[in-house]
C-alpha cells in the first residue's frame, strides 16, 4: 500500500541559528499518525538539518539540485553532493522554480533522471495555473507536465518517485483548492498513471497535494482517499503547525 507522506518546504527562509531552533522544536513533536515526515530547509542548513534529525524518523529533502554530476556550473550543487550531506529526497519542478527560475519540463526530466541514478527519491511537482483553471485546461496542463518530465521513465522508477500536485492558484495565496477539486485531480493523475504503467504502480505511487494546506484544511483533504498528503509552504516554518498537519491523518 502506498505511504501517506508530509513534507515541508521550507523555501528560502531561516538563517542557521534560526533553522536550529525549528529543527529542536521539530524534533520535540510527537507523531501519532502513519504518515512519512519530510521536511527541506535550504542547502546552507542541509547538514545541519541532518546532524538533528537523524536521530528521529523525520527525513530531510533538497528544495533542487542540477542535472549533472560535477563540472562548471557556478552556483549548483549535485545529487551526490546532497546525498553527501544526509539528504535522499529532492523536490523538484516546483512552480517557483519553473516561475522564476525557467525551470522547463525538458530540463525537469533531466534533473529527475540524475536524482534517480543516484537513487534518491524525488518529490515531483507541477500543478495548473489560474488562468488554466478558469479556461477549462487544468487536466490537459497537469498530464503534459507529468508526461514530458516522468514518461520516459521505466515503470521500476516509481518506486523513488512521489508525485505532489499544487495548483499555483492555491500557493502561498490563502487559497485552497476545495477537497473535491483536490481529490478530482488526483484521480484524474492516478488515471493517467495507470493509462501509461498499470494499475500496480499507479496505486502503489503516493500523491501529495500542496496549497494553502493549514492545521484547520489538512484533515478534510487528507481524508480523501486519492490524496496520500501535503506538501507544505509556508504552515510547514512552525513545529506546532507542520505536526497538526502530519498527525492529521
Ligand atoms: C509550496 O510552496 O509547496 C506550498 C504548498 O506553499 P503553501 O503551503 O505556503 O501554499
Amino acid at each position: 500500500m502506498r505511504k501517506n507522506i508530509v513534507a515541508g518546504n521550507w523555501k528560502m527562509n531561516n538563517d542557521l541559528s534560526k533553522t536550529e531552533a525549528l529543527l529542536a522544536d521539530l524534533a520535540n513533536q510527537t507523531k501519532t499518525s502513519n504518515a512519512e515526515v519530510i521536511v527541506a530547509p535550504t542547502f546552507t542548513n542541509l547538514y545541519q538539518a541532518y546532524k538533528v534529525l537523524k536521530s528521529t524518523d523525520i527525513h530531510v529533502a533538497a528544495q533542487n539540485m542540477h542535472y549533472a554530476e560535477n563540472g562548471a556550473y557556478t552556483g549548483e550543487i549535485s545529487a551526490s553532493m546532497l546525498k553527501s550531506v544526509g539528504a535522499e529526497i529532492v523536490i523538484l519542478g516546483h512552480s517557483e522554480r519553473r516561475e522564476y527560475f525557467n525551470e522547463t519540463d525538458a530540463l525537469l526530466a533531466k534533473k529527475v533522471d540524475a536524482a534517480l541514478a543516484n537513487d534518491m527519491t524525488v518529490i515531483f511537482c507541477f500543478g495548473e495555473e489560474l488562468a488554466d483553471r478558469k479556461s477549462g485546461n487544468e487536466e490537459t496542463v497537469v498530464e503534459n507536465q507529468i508526461k514530458n518530465a516522468l514518461f520516459h521513465l521505466e515503470a521500476s522508477a516509481f518506486n523513488k518517485i512521489v508525485l505532489a500536485y499544487e495548483p499555483v492558484w492555491a500557493i502561498g495565496t490563502g487559497e485552497t483548492a476545495s477537497p473535491e477539486q483536490a481529490q478530482d485531480m488526483h484521480a484524474f493523475i492516478r488515471k493517467t498513471l495507470a493509462n501509461k504503467y498499470g494499475a500496480e504502480v499507479a496505486d502503489s505511487v503516493s500523491i501529495l497535494y500542496g496549497g494553502s494546506v493549514k492545521p484547520a484544511n489538512a484533515q478534510e483533504i487528507f481524508s480523501k482517499p486519492d490524496v496520500d498528503g501535503g506538501l507544505i509552504g509556508g504552515a510547514s516554518l512552525k513545529a506546532e503547525d507542520f505536526f497538526a498537519i502530519v498527525n492529521a491523518f
